[in-house]
């Protein structure tokens, strides 16, 4: 039988906009030492825009971005949407891919108009050649935090697009939260060092975890553990889901994906960074009832 108070508590915890899955994560969540954030979707917006582009000779932005977004078009990502977006957004006529691929942590491929492209960041452009002007435009996307995306036509780089996200409002209030009670605030994303470092800065984020393979986020979680931390993992993406499950508090992101949603012990309805730290003040209120 569900003990009373943790039934009381699980019902406060729907009305805040929790939904408490798997009760041993709240109950876990009142010994929390750190807690790890996937930056993408979770402390960020997930809303990306192309702000800047460089085309490699030969090639128009236009036409550039009417192809990326073709490649694009039948990802879920929120780098892929911020790049169909962009394409939307100046009046750009989208083609039909085919043969659509996901490379999880890497980037996309697909064949548009006879044509094998791909798309993806850094970890996608090993043996690819590069051209010098896009290479400068990639370093100096970096500068600014933004994501630097490329374009692949076969084996030849041909256009990079800076991508930039916005840092969620209630993020700052959650890693302030956080860090009043003693608890440490980490990142966790598959974003390049540059971006992470920027946006874990203007937070006030403790440590921070870039350019994480999918395969390997669930590490970084027993990493701390074996610290002999309790760990929260908060994330949105297919990605998170083995963090989250590996996590002593797994907390999904509502508005995610439904694997991650499965593979939490918490699920914020509301999507909202600051009940992290509300989590953690329930948690404690349902022992004090029951002791
Ligand atoms: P995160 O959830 O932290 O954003 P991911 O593992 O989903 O990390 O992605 C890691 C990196 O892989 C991204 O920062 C980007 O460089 C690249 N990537 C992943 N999916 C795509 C995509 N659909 N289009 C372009 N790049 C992608
Ligand atoms: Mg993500």
């Amino acid at each position: 039988a569900v003990p009373l108070v943790v039934a009381i508590s699980t019902s406060m915890g729907a009305a805040s906009g929790l939904l408490v899955r798997d009760r041993r994560g709240l109950e876990e969540a009142r010994n929390l030492d750190a807690v790890i954030f996937d930056k993408t979707g979770t402390l960020t917006l997930g809303e990306f825009r192309v702000v800047s582009m460089r085309v490699a000779e030969g090639l128009s932005e236009d036409e550039a971005l009417r192809i990326a977004a073709s490649v694009e078009a039948e990802s879920e990502h929120p780098i892929a949407r911020g790049i169909v977006e962009s394409a939307r957004e100046r009046g750009l006529e989208v083609p039909d891919a085919r043969d659509f691929q996901n490379i999880t942590g890497k980037g996309v491929v697909a064949t548009v108009d006879g044509r094998t492209y791909r798309m993806g960041g850094p970890g996608m452009v090993e043996g690819v050649e590069m051209p010098e002007a896009l290479r400068k435009a990639a370093v100096e996307a970096g500068e600014n935090a933004r994501t630097a995306i490329y374009l692949i036509d076969g084996e030849r780089a041909v256009a990079l697009f800076a991508v930039a996200d916005a840092i969620r409002e209630e993020s700052f209030e959650a890693v302030k939260a956080l860090h009043d009670r003693g608890i440490e605030v980490a990142m966790l994303t598959g974003d390049s060092r540059a971006v992470a470092d920027a946006v874990a800065r203007e937070l006030g984020i403790d440590r921070v975890f870039a350019q994480v393979l999918p395969e390997d986020k669930a590490d970084k979680v027993k990493e701390l553990q074996s610290q002999g931390k309790t760990v929260a993992m908060v994330g949105d993406g297919v990605n998170d889901a083995p963090a989250l499950a590996t996590a002593d508090v797994g907390v999904a992101i509502g508005a995610g994906t439904d694997v991650a949603v499965e593979a939490g012990h918490i699920v914020l309805v509301r999507s909202d960074p600051r009940d992290i730290p509300r989590i953690v003040a329930l948690s404690k209120a349902t022992r004090r009832k029951m002791v």
